[in-house]
């Protein structure tokens, strides 16, 4: 690893300021970025360390939902009584993600804009779209049978791998940003961009943005009763998903009345799917109903060679998500 420097921010205008500097990064718990930096990926000559910012609390917001410090750590965002009552697949993706010490360094800032697991993007002796513009996606052609089925382009087909952006696209969530020109507030989903002709962009954050805090949306308790995160993965702990699904419905009647859906490690971001959810309201809570919700977001699908079976599997994954939360057989 090249050698940096390395300093803590007192307070976030601090930060800004000091990234301000060229080859600056924030580093937060560091669980990707310092492997990145071993690998060769990022080269920073300096880290602000924005771990240990006053951004640490969970407050309640006026209207039901909660704020979160973009310095909370994963453990303690998802042992949050708030979190674990009232958004409960929230925790849920965070429990299924990395291990335990992984989400006790892990920050709510850093879990968001962590980078693609792309083997390519890792591997600094291959070309790379993502990590070196204009240099080519050897993972077209290549290895790609864990990589996109929805949203990508020529450029790149990388998926991101967080799994409490999925749980947070379907709750629905703003990030407070700070950075060289003010504060802002930017909709997730909203937050992760499609990779285009720029792929080097993972979020819309402009340079040198730091994330302050995380505002949930309130979710109503009727949506919060039935809601989960599924994570279908390669084995059974440590490892990132190869299809997920974030959910909650509201049913009444046998009719559902509300839902949110997302989908996870299909796209270039946490994947709303608004088609689903469009398709589902309204509908009768039966298995007919979500297959036929299912069927209408992943018509979109356009696999790669080596990764068509992500299409039945996210549909599957969904349906039987629909059906454990309708209660239905
Ligand atoms: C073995 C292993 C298994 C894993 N499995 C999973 C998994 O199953 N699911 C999953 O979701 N994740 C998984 N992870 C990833 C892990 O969740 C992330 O590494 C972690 O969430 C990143 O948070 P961090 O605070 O350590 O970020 P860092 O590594 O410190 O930073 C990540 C990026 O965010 C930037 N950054 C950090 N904080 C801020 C801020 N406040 N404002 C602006 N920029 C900021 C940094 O500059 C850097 O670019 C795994 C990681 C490992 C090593
Ligand atoms: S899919 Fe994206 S991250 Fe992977 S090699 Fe292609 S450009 Fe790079």
């Amino acid at each position: 690893m090249r050698p940096f420097a390395y300093e803590r921010a007192a307070d976030a205008a601090g930060a800004v300021a000091a990234v301000a500097q060229p080859g600056t990064m924030y580093l937060g718990g560091g669980t990707n970025l310092v492997d990145l930096m071993k690998l060769g990926v990022e080269t920073p000559e300096r880290l602000v360390d924005v771990s240990a910012l006053p951004h640490t609390g969970i407050e309640e917001l006026p209207g039901g939902g909660l704020r979160i410090g973009a310095a909370v750590r994963n453990s303690d965002l998802a042992a949050h009584r708030a979190v674990r009552e009232r958004y409960p697949l929230l925790a849920a993706s965070l429990l299924s993600g990395a291990s335990g010490q992984l989400r006790n360094m892990a920050t709510t800032g850093g879990n968001l804009l962590q980078r693609t697991r792309c083997s390519y993007f890792q591997d600094v002796s291959k070309p790379c779209n993502k990590r070196r513009p204009g240099s080519g996606c050897p993972a077209r052609e290549g290895e790609h049978h864990n990589l996109a089925i929805l949203g990508h382009s020529e450029a790149c087909v990388a998926t991101h791998p967080s799994d409490m952006a999925v749980a947070l696209a379907a709750i629905g969530a703003h990030v407070r940003v700070t950075g060289p020109d003010g504060e802002r507030s930017i909709a997730i989903p909203g937050l992760h961009r499609l990779p285009g002709d720029e792929p080097q962009r993972d979020t819309v954050l402009e340079p040198g943005e730091l994330i302050t805090a995380l505002e949930l949306d309130p979710l109503a308790p009727a949506l919060a009763a039935r809601s989960t995160y599924r994570k279908v993965r390669e084995r059974a702990s440590f490892s990132f998903a190869v299809v997920s699904v974030a959910a909650a419905v509201e049913i009444a009647g046998g009719v559902v009345r509300d839902c949110r859906i997302a989908l996870g490690a299909v796209a270039h971001g946490p994947w709303r799917a608004w088609r689903a959810e469009d398709a589902l309201r309204g509908a009768p809570a039966t298995r007919h109903s979500f297959a036929a919700a299912a069927d209408a977001e992943l018509g979109q699908a356009e696999p790669l060679r080596d990764n068509a079976f992500k299409v039945p599997l996210a549909r599957n994954v969904l349906v039987a998500t629909l059906a454990e939360l309708g209660g239905v057989a």
